[in-house]
């Protein structure tokens, strides 16, 4: 059976990129699939979070799913922590995954930065337990923006040699020819990687100090549109046609921005707006951007204040996670051989 699962970390400052090309494509796959939706607050610790600002980001983050169209009663929210299966499995895959292999992860090194010897262990195992939170439900099928790609490789050659390594176990244990599945990335359309409104070079992030650089999902009319009004552009008008973004990092990424808020694809973008120049493009943005945010971040705060109801799905969710997640530890153990 196909399944979903992927998470967002409650890192605070939920931007256009998140919805795009993660929680937009969450709520699609919900028609076609088994969709399984984490707020990865183990993830979320990598790098130091105030405690009483991670529980809020956390029901935040629940609120901008449930805002965004994602029905935790049909599919399954919940927060990372309270299962406690990712952690183990994690311990697992950390045994599993090689140090040159997580040596290469270019996410790592950006966040680390050049203090790479202060950086917490955790942000150097980020991606085994990616690994596991994917594996931890046997997903087939994850929805991520183009930044996760190097990190759903990873996680293939994770599943992969476990399946080596406990070829003969996971036979012997009635599971056939390979225990976890090898996960395909889903990562699709005109806006897997926004860019920072500041710089067309950096992708748009939520830790990233200036505010500027992205587009809340909670910012009213007049911030979206101080901030588009400002983002960074090239003095040229638009292009008419695709090729004409090349080597324009910031026309190309308003163009994508546009595209996947309206649901088309760039090359028509540029069929309505080729030769307008930024000024024009950009109005016609802010009213695209506030039509489709607007209401979610309205739903938001109305969800955010009945802290009792978020934290409720929240529960019920882990519950049913449970179930998937405690049957893949009993294996595990079986298969590695532990005994229980
Ligand atoms: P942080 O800076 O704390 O890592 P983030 O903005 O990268 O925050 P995550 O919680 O790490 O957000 O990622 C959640 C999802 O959003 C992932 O699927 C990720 O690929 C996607 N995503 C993050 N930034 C962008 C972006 N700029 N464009 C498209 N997708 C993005
Ligand atoms: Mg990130």
């Amino acid at each position: 059976a196909e399944r979903v699962f992927s998470g967002v970390q409650p890192t605070g400052n939920l931007h256009l990129g998140n919805y795009l090309g993660a929680i937009k494509r969450f709520v699609e796959l919900q028609k076609s699939h088994e969709c399984i939706y984490c707020v990865v607050d183990l993830h979320a610790i990598t790098v130091w979070q105030d405690p009483e600002e991670l529980k809020r980001h956390t029901r935040e983050v629940t609120a901008a799913f449930i805002a965004c169209g994602i029905d935790p009663k049909a599919h399954i929210v919940f927060n990372q922590s309270q299962v406690s299966g990712h952690a183990e499995l994690a311990w697992v895959f950390n045994c599993v995954a090689r140090m040159g292999w997580l040596n290469r992860m270019t996410q790592f090194k950006e966040k680390a930065g050049k203090d790479r010897e202060n950086a917490s262990v955790g942000l150097f195992a980020y991606p085994t337990l990616m690994a596991a939170d994917i594996l931890l439900y046997r997903a087939t099928h994850v929805p991520v923006g183009d930044d996760q790609k190097q990190h759903l490789e990873l996680t293939r050659d994770i599943a992969q040699k476990f399946n080596t390594d406990f070829a003969p176990s996971i036979a012997a244990n009635g599971h056939g020819e390979g225990y976890f599945p090898i996960t395909e990335p889903l990562i699709a359309g005109p806006a897997t990687r926004v860019m920072s409104l500041r710089d067309g070079s950096k992708k748009m992030s939520k830790s990233e100090a200036s505010d500027f650089s992205r587009i809340n999902l909670t910012d009213d009319a007049d911030a979206i549109a101080g901030k588009v009004r400002k983002a960074k552009t090239d003095p040229e008008p638009l292009p008419s046609e695709e090729e004409g973004l090349k080597g324009r990092p910031e026309a190309d990424n308003l163009v994508g921005i546009f595209a996947a808020l309206s649901d088309t694809a760039k090359a028509q973008v540029l069929a309505d707006y080729g030769n307008a120049q930024f000024s024009a493009f950009k109005a016609a943005l802010v009213d695209l951007a506030v039509a489709k945010l607007g209401p979610i971040g309205t739903e938001m705060q109305r969800l955010m204040a009945d802290q009792a109801a978020i934290d409720a799905i929240l529960i019920d969710g882990a519950d049913r996670a449970r179930v998937i997640a405690d049957q893949t530890i009993r294996d595990v153990k079986d298969i590695v051989g532990m005994v229980r």
